[in-house]
């Protein structure tokens, strides 16, 4: 089945997405601010909209990947916006990484119009994006959510229904902050371990098999040498940038803020990664946080 899908925000993870849908068979209507991304957009075989409200008026599934709450906010409940256009039972999904309040207003206001919507990022990097290999960590209504599958299926791998409205982006963030605190302990343990003359290697082969074993020690060790796979063995070229962690790490903070919940050690990681990012490290992999560690950055 091929749908007409409007795709709003055609950046570095929306262009490729989009463009995934297009080879797909679906008629894809692209809009960004950027004429730039819309030109790529029409050059891969897409179309480009004239506006939110044209597209939204002819759309039956509409995505948007945009860089933060207020901007969905804006495209979906604001003037002219989507929920003002869209035809009732109009299928929405907002694969942005935003803050779950925002994710459940515009959710709620959707379903009041008679729209389904899921919040639906994802993780897997702009190399997922292109490659329809994403990891889609998904909130919503049951039907909502099998409404949304075969959309999501196209643009990524793995498929996870988190629960209802705005749960996509809890999981979402309470995962990286896990990600961001273990990355920490991973590195001071390095550090240490280079003051105390225990060579890396050395701590890599039995933390990995005792009681410190985590992803970021086994999977993106942050020195060089025990895992070659790993971005400390390209000067720390992302990967996934220390200033993506920094924004999910932010989110996490002010979800634990606003539902009361005590995340001393999220609020710590937060607060480390922000002065890594101001002293230069904002475009380096977030494993690089070791070298701030030690005072090298
Ligand atoms: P990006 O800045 O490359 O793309 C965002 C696009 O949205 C831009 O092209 C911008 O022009 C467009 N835009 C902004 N406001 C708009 C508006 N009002 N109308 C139309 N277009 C508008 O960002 P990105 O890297 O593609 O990230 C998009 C989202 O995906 C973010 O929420 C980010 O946190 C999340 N994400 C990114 C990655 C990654 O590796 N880049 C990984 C996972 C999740």
């Amino acid at each position: 089945m091929t749908s007409t899908v409007g795709f709003i925000g055609l950046g570095n993870m929306g262009g490729p997405m989009a463009i995934n849908l297009v080879k797909a068979g679906h008629r894809v209507l692209g809009f960004d601010l950027s004429e730039a991304a819309m030109s790529a957009h029409a050059d891969a075989g897409g179309e480009k909209a004239t506006g939110v409200a044209q597209m939204a008026a002819e759309a039956d599934v509409i995505v948007t990947m945009l860089p933060a709450g207020k901007h969905v906010r804006q495209i979906y409940m604001g003037e002219g916006g989507i929920l003002e256009n869209a035809k009732p039972g109009t299928l929405l999904i907002d694969s942005s990484t935003i803050d779950v309040d925002s994710a459940r207003a515009v959710i709620a206001a959707a379903s009041d119009k008679g729209m389904p919507m899921v919040d639906a990022p994802v993780s897997g990097g702009v190399a997922g994006a292109a490659g329809g290999t994403l990891t889609f960590m998904v909130g919503g209504a049951d039907e909502a959510f099998e409404a949304a599958r075969p959309y999501l299926d196209v643009m990524g791998k793995t498929i996870v229904h988190a629960g209802g409205a705005g749960n996509g982006q809890a999981a979402k963030i309470c995962n990286n902050m896990i990600l961001g605190i273990s990355m920490i302990a991973v590195s001071e343990a390095f550090v240490l371990a280079e003051r105390l003359g225990l060579d890396a290697q050395k701590l890599f082969d039995i933390s990995s098999t005792a009681s410190g074993q985590c992803w970021s020690l086994t999977s993106y060790c942050p020195v060089p040498g025990p895992l070659p796979s790993s971005p400390a063995n390209r000067d720390y070229q992302p990967g996934f940038a220390a200033e993506m962690m920094l924004k999910d790490l932010k989110l996490a903070q002010e979800a634990a803020s606003s539902s009361g919940a005590a995340t001393p050690l999220g609020a710590e990681a937060a607060s480390l990664y922000s002065l890594f990012c101001n002293s230069g490290g904002q475009g380096q992999d977030f494993s690089g946080i070791v070298k701030f560690l030690r005072g090298t950055s």
